[in-house]
């Protein structure tokens, strides 16, 4: 089921209007946007990790819940999930119940969205780096804290008010896990348009099989607002995909359906891809950044 053009909420708050020159489009000038005051912060997103600077912390074990739970495009009852480009990610917003709290995380957090960050090729496309190594894709997911507030949008500006997962996505094989994701890419090749999963997931196998190592720091939204809001988690493991399904999201256009692309043409003048939608490292400043070593109790 094909919803075109949907009314989409950004996920960022305000956002901000665009430059009327193209080349002042980039990170560098969104603190001159309406709503962009922030990006110029002491305390930005992403970062370089380095593993050797960083300060080792046992924080308490994960508790997933709901992330086993089948996301799926179900058309008659509430549970539909769908996938959307917005011409500036492709982001399936999450209408059920999954939550996470322990992991050193001071409340329980509630998953709103999913979103991912590419490049224009494998070189680069991932958000944070590690060590100054960059990773072709990164995956986020996004969650707001459920115990303080009662919607993402109160939390978005509030200091530690929301908590996104970090999963680096470099290139391998061919991962089975992500294939209702990109299958559906084909789907939603223009801004605008939303499409419903055929195939049913759990959230739970878009994350790497070890979330027990991770990197921990307080930073920001990496779009315009930029409110210091995050509490970031990096799982120390990527996961893989293949190069052939991180080439299905560079063909994803940040242009909506027109009516050149109607005749069938093989190319058109809108045809601008999403091949670069990673915002650049910022800088540390004073924060420290700690690395995970699980207290397991059974020992
Ligand atoms: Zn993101």
């Amino acid at each position: 089921m094909l919803k075109t053009e949907k009314n989409f909420k950004s996920f960022g708050g305000k956002g901000g209007k665009r430059a009327k020159d193209p080349k002042q489009r980039g990170p560098k000038y969104w603190s001159q946007l309406d709503g962009g005051e922030n990006c110029n912060g002491k305390s930005q997103s992403p970062i370089d990790i380095v593993p050797l600077e960083t300060k080792q912390k046992s924080f308490d074990k994960w508790k997933f819940v709901g992330y086993d739970n089948e996301i799926a495009g179900d058309q008659t009852g509430a549970q539909v999930k769908s996938i959307v480009n917005n011409g500036r990610t492709v982001q399936v917003d999450l209408e059920g119940d999954y939550f996470i709290s322990g992991g050193g995380l001071p409340n329980t957090f509630k998953a709103v969205q999913f979103h991912f960050h590419w490049g224009k090729d494998n070189t680069a496309g991932g958000e944070h780096t590690r060590n100054g190594k960059t990773y072709a894709a990164e995956l986020h997911i996004v969650h707001y804290d459920y115990d303080t507030f009662d919607a993402i949008n109160h939390a978005i500006r509030r200091p530690k008010g929301l908590a996104v997962l970090g999963v680096w996505i470099e290139v391998g094989k061919h991962n089975t896990a992500f294939d209702p994701i990109i299958d559906a890419l084909q789907r939603i090749q223009y801004k605008g348009q939303e499409w419903l999963f055929e195939t049913a997931f759990p959230l739970q196998d878009l994350l790497p099989s070890d979330v027990n190592q991770f990197y921990r720091y307080d930073g920001s939204l990496t779009t315009p607002g930029c409110f210091e809001s995050v509490i970031w988690t990096m799982f120390d493991q990527p996961v893989q995909l293949s190069k052939r399904q991180l080439a299905e999201l560079r063909k994803l256009r940040e242009s909506s359906y027109t009516a050149c692309q109607k005749l069938g043409k093989d190319s058109c003048p809108d045809d601008v891809f999403i091949e670069k939608n990673y915002r650049p490292v910022q800088p540390l400043n004073n924060r420290l950044v700690y690395r995970n070593i699980v207290k397991n109790l059974e020992l």
